[in-house]
């Protein structure tokens, strides 16, 4: 029997992409042995609904996202996310997901890539038990984030322990909102996001006021 395609799904806000999301792309994929990995922009993050203002255009966070994998054999960028109407739940890009990849879990294995600050926040999210169904979490360390134990994780959510993987990843000590920030202060980012990104938010002015 064929074994099942292997795919890492990175969603986030990418506001903007930065290096710290391609080193655990990369890192999950080779330590998991995934076939690619899809990076997903979030259209409308529902936790993130009320400060929904202050997040950047769809249009400019897939544009930067496309940018900083151009190249990548094994990554790619989806715009299901920014395309579908309302607010955006993960178990529904999952269930997109896997009726495009191939019906069985049998065909396509999903590995859903969080950091640790996510993770964290599992328990708020839409139907997390529907989630732990068709994916396993694979939990990555962030620098300034506590890993979750798992003894924790199993007391939040029971009888899921299979579906669920601490990565201690990269520890990249870099964030979205560290990068918005230098921008806003007229710093340099050419260590923290890809040069063509760098570039992009130059030349689209992106960032400039906090
Ligand atoms: P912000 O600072 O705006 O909150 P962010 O840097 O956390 O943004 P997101 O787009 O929200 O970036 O992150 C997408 C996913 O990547 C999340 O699961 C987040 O936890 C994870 N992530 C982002 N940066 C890192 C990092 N340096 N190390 C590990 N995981 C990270």
């Amino acid at each position: 029997m064929k074994a099942p395609t292997r795919i890492g799904i990175l969603g986030g806000t990418f506001d903007p992409i930065h290096n710290g999301h391609l080193a655990i792309a990369e890192a999950a994929r080779r330590c998991l042995g995934l076939d690619r990995v899809i990076f997903i922009p979030a259209g409308r993050p529902w936790l993130k609904a009320r400060t929904l203002g202050q997040i950047t255009d769809a249009e400019h966070r897939l544009a930067m996202v496309r940018l900083a994998i151009e190249g990548c054999p094994h990554f790619e960028a989806s715009a299901m996310e920014v395309e579908r109407p309302g607010l955006t739940y993960t178990v529904d890009t999952l269930a997109e997901l896997r009726s495009r990849e191939g019906g069985s879990p049998g065909q396509t294995a999903m590995y859903l890539i969080l950091g640790m600050d996510s993770v964290r926040e599992l328990h708020r999210w839409h139907e997390p038990q529907r989630l732990f169904e068709m994916c396993v979490v694979v939990a990555v360390s962030r620098p300034d984030t506590e890993d979750i134990t798992a003894s924790k994780f199993e007391q939040d959510f029971p009888a899921t322990a299979d579906r669920f993987r601490l990565f201690r990843g990269p520890l990249l000590n870099i964030s979205a909102t560290a990068v918005r920030k230098r921008v806003a202060e007229g710093r340099p980012i050419g260590d923290s996001v890809p040069a063509p990104v760098e570039q992009y938010i130059r030349y689209h002015g992106l960032y400039v006021q906090t």
